[in-house]
């Protein structure tokens, strides 16, 4: 502990802290929580308050706060390496770990560059296929397809490829165009149409219609494979994903898949693409790579788009691209060390069940009168609230529906964090079971509360 007091502390907070995606002049109103220790499923404030996480620390974490074998990867290394650069020496650590994720990505996906975020991990991501296409003598394909709804990250090429509204349009002049397609967002999708049943396919149909029209100028498509997570838990039909790889295929794209939310066995499978079979020819790596214990991130590619960047020095084909804490030893060693407990812990069969736990209570809260449509990918699920749940009216977005429930729920021992009118369901891989039965009960608690059930 720091021996600061609790309220000292909210005092430089509010005095020095500018936090991200806030209002800050709301924020400086509140008695903001603090946080100083991790335990499991738990988050723990200065004043000994406990939280269970239910967004797991931003989507990051796998085994839980403080997992005891972690902390010692961590500590062992940075006896060791705290850091050194991977601009002219090689690392054992990222070397070790590169190893190994070839091992467990889709085949063919062998060639990591590594950087620190989500966002770095996609604009790495979006110059590698613009720059390969180039070095094919295919210098007309220069722009990308994306998905509305879609998000991949804060910096202004992993913006530009986004496609949140609020997000795109104060900066909209610094960002490049792209090709916006329609994401399967059931009842809300701009296609209009009302069943769930045929709305990936009439998204697929336009899609290919963009293809058709544009697909001879872009170097890529960038996709979320089975979940939009920012854009509010939105979840792709059976065969969308596998659809979007033959079109990329057959229009000539390279396709660029945003693991960055979905990797390290969130959808219940490893990544998201296996559950359909794709192999994608970029795939973008960070969150819950070092269990949520350092910022690291990795785009991988194949051998056929690292292989055209191969040259002579002076026929300058290398990749521009690198960051200054590229491949860092610590986050390396734990990550490393968190992919031999996905091993020993039976990680991905143990979320069977949990996953299987968490569709029964859903279905329980789609009775709420206030309760919209409920969407659900492995242990990442999203609960919409409606004024009206035949119309599926939405609440107005400055009554803050969603915030309330969070806030609610707070009293009841559950952190949690919205998506608009969306709750989300999205905690630590290894929340036990009668954690997760706690975390349901509360937002349930909560939402009826705040809707007045
Ligand atoms: C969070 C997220 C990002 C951005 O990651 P940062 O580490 O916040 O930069 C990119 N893509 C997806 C799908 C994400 O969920």
């Amino acid at each position: 502990m720091s021996g600061v007091s609790t309220q000292q502390l909210r005092e430089w907070d509010r005095r020095h802290v500018w936090h991200p995606f806030t209002q800050m002049q709301e924020w400086e109103r509140d008695e903001p929580i603090i946080i100083a220790r991790g335990e499991g499923s738990w988050l723990i404030d200065t004043d000994g308050k406990r939280y269970l996480d239910g967004v797991a620390s931003m989507w990051t974490n796998v085994h839980g706060h403080c997992r005891p074998e972690l902390n010692e990867a961590l500590k062992a290394q940075v006896d060791r390496l705290e850091h050194s650069t991977l601009l002219g020496l090689a690392g054992e650590q990222s070397i070790l770990l590169a190893r190994r994720l070839a091992e467990i990505t889709p085949p063919g996906l062998e060639r990591f560059f590594y950087s620190d975020n989500g966002s770095t991990a996609m604009e790495v991501a979006v110059k590698m296929a613009f720059q390969y296409q180039l070095h094919k003598g295919r210098g007309e394909r220069r722009r990308f397809i994306t998905f509305r709804n879609a998000y991949h990250g804060d910096t202004l090429g992993a913006v530009s490829v986004g496609g949140i509204d609020i997000f795109h349009a104060t900066f909209r002049p610094l960002l490049f165009e792209t090709i916006q397609a329609p994401s399967p967002y059931c009842y809300r999708c701009e296609l209009g149409c009302l069943d769930p049943a045929t709305c990936g396919m009439r998204c697929l149909d336009a899609l290919e219609a963009l293809l058709i029209e544009h697909g001879a100028s872009c170097a890529g498509l960038v996709i979320e494979p089975l979940l939009q997570g920012a854009g509010g838990m939105i979840v792709q039909p059976p065969g969308f994903l596998r659809r979007v790889r033959e079109l990329c295929d057959h229009y000539g794209l390279l396709m660029i898949a945003d693991e960055v939310a979905t990797g390290f066995g969130r959808t219940g499978r490893m990544f998201a693409c296996q559950h359909e079979g794709v192999v994608p020819d970029i795939m973008a790596l960070s969150k819950g790579i070092a269990a949520g214990y350092l910022p690291i991130a990795a785009t991988v590619t194949t051998e056929e788009v690292y292989g055209a960047f191969m040259g002579e020095y002076a026929e300058l084909k290398t990749f521009f691209h690198g960051h200054t804490f590229t491949g860092n030893p610590l986050a390396c060693a734990v990550a490393l060390r968190s992919l031999e407990l996905f091993e020993s812990d039976g990680l991905l069969d143990a979320l069977q069940p949990k996953i299987a736990r968490l569709s029964k209570r859903l279905q329980g809260i789609s009775s709420l009168s206030h309760v919209g449509d409920i969407r659900q990918c492995g242990m990442a699920a999203g609960v919409e609230l409606v004024v009206d749940k035949k119309t599926k009216l939405a609440y107005p977005w400055e009554q803050k529906i969603g915030v309330q429930v969070c806030l609610e729920a707070r009293k009841l021992g559950i952190f949690s964090r919205p998506l608009g009118n969306t709750v989300v369901i999205f905690p630590p891989l290894a929340i036990t079971p009668e954690e997760l039965e706690l975390l349901l009960d509360g937002l349930e608690q909560a939402i009826g509360t705040v809707t007045g059930e």
